[in-house]
């Protein structure tokens, strides 16, 4: 009998992974290459799809299986696989089918109206959809969670075990150390970014997609690369998971920075133990700990000195005139100028954290109703004097310029902050077993992803954020202060 339900539960989640399998493509072909009139039709594609996954998660049969497994003697695997699904089960019992669907239609078309907003700087035209994002994410938390704070709801969506008790103390670590130095280094002689400008023919970055992917070690096999307005990654499984970038003719860092983070997200999707495909358990376990990924290949790996080494070279074949007289260490510095700037992506690794301390407390005020949706461009403005003192000149430079709000998504941005935290922590603890700047230098990142792959990636969620941070002897954002003030004192010699 025991084995019979074992059969049935993985056909469910085998059933329930090519649902999500066709909604991931349905979502990645809209964003890059569908043609711009078929959202609406493609809204209610996947509105039906998230529907069917419901359906197909809560009919009674399924919810008797996973009642009759989660009773009974299991490997560690299926006990955990068990446990997941009683908890997706639980959940999706409580949010209505006719409500589930409407959150997925009001997201698409927030999404498309995001888009054409943020090109004409249009803040009314969106202001009504975020309201309305703003209300059903709130109602939709109390389905999650009826006993916890919706904001906290979303946080731990986001990041198991985080709630606003655990960001406040780490986002008030950061404004008390990242804007005086911040200030310290804005005072200093600043490096000379003028090549970072000049125009880089896209054939040429194009090919230096493909030469960085090969860099990070991804086996193309596995994983493309694509183009949309925002970068991202999206996996269907671990045989098949896109990125994309965004192509800048006078801004080749821009693409070349976005396809190496893409690529730490892509590396910890395609290494998820084999053991654990079409199970609810593979996919990476927390945006943070995915963040902490993309950002340590981006930032520590992708903007350290003996990785400008690394690719200076293939600048100098690939954009003769642009690279031809650039030094390793004026490529360094370029890569890592600081300054409060007014776009969060573009951010630098250490003005960033600001960005994303602004995006929190917005976030936290909105949902306690101390912030109307009307007043969120003033809001915005404010915060961004106070603490990186710039103005923002419009609402396409200010508060439509990221994506995550039209879909849905609250309670993400912290994940970023938190996840560069852990990745800095994560170096401190490899530079304990290997050289890892020796194997930079040399070009060679293999070891570095099997070390990750280790203590990370190989676990999918079969681990909570929490335990895999224990790996590293405990979560403590001291290490994220200490790697920022050690690198910016080098670089602006403070
Ligand atoms: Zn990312």
């Amino acid at each position: 009998v025991k084995d019979a339900k074992i059969q049935e539960l993985k056909e469910l989640e085998s059933r329930l992974s090519a649902l999500t399998h066709a909604q991931n493509l349905i979502y990645y072909d809209g964003v890059t290459l569908a043609p711009s009139k078929s959202e609406a039709a493609r809204g209610e594609t996947l509105a039906v799809l998230a529907g069917e996954s419901h359906h197909l998660l809560t009919l009674p049969s399924s919810v008797d299986l996973v009642e009759n497994l989660s009773r009974m003697e299991l490997d560690a695997q299926t006990a955990r696989e068990v446990k997941e699904l009683k908890k997706e089960q639980d959940r999706s019992l409580r949010i209505p089918v006719e409500e589930l669907m409407e959150w997925s239609r009001l997201t698409t078309r927030a999404e498309d109206v995001w888009h054409t907003a943020k090109l004409e700087n249009d803040w009314p035209a969106f202001r009504p959809l975020l309201e309305k994002l703003l209300t059903m994410s709130k109602q939709m938390a109390g389905y999650y969670d009826a006993d916890k704070d919706p904001y906290d709801v979303w946080l731990w969506e986001n990041e198991e075990g985080l709630t606003r008790k655990q960001a406040d103390p780490f986002f008030d670590t950061l404004k008390k150390e990242i804007p005086t130095l911040l200030q310290r280094v804005q005072e200093a002689p600043q490096p000379d970014t003028s090549f970072l400008k000049a125009a880089c023919p896209l054939p040429a970055q194009k090919k230096l997609t493909g030469y960085l992917m090969d860099l990070l070690t991804i086996d193309p096999g596995y994983c493309v690369a694509g183009e949309s307005e925002h970068p991202f990654t999206v996996e269907m499984n671990r045989q098949d998971v896109r990125i994309t970038t965004h192509y800048y003719e006078d801004n080749m860092a821009s693409s070349m920075m976005s396809v190496i983070h893409e690529g730490g997200h892509a590396l910890y999707e395609m290494h998820i133990s084999p053991a654990l495909d079409r199970t609810c358990l593979t996919g990476g376990v927390s945006m943070g700990i995915h963040e902490s990924q993309s950002r340590f290949y981006e930032n520590i790996i992708g903007r350290s000195r003996p990785f400008a080494g690394v690719i200076l070279p293939r600048l100098k074949e690939l954009f003769p005139q642009v690279y031809e007289n650039v030094t390793e260490e004026a490529l360094w510095r370029a890569l890592n100028k600081a300054e409060a700037s007014l776009i969060r992506i573009e951010a630098d690794e250490l003005s960033y954290g600001i960005h994303i301390l602004v995006r929190y407390e917005l976030e936290k005020a909105l949902f306690s109703g101390d912030l109307a949706v009307a007043d969120l461009p003033g809001a915005w403005g404010e915060l961004y004097q106070k603490y990186l003192g710039i103005t923002v000149p419009d609402d396409a430079r200010g508060v439509l310029q990221d994506t995550h709000w039209s879909g849905g998504s609250f309670g993400y941005f912290p994940s970023y902050a938190i996840g560069s935290a852990y990745g800095a922590q994560m170096l401190a603890c490899m530079q304990k077993e290997m050289d890892v700047w020796a194997f930079v230098r040399e070009g060679n990142l293999a070891p570095i992803g099997e070390y990750l792959r280790e203590k990370v990636w190989r676990f999918g969620r079969t681990k909570t954020p929490k335990e895999i941070m224990d790996g590293f002897g405990g979560f403590d954002p001291q290490y994220y202060i200490s790697y920022l003030k050690e690198k910016f004192e080098e670089l602006y010699r403070l």
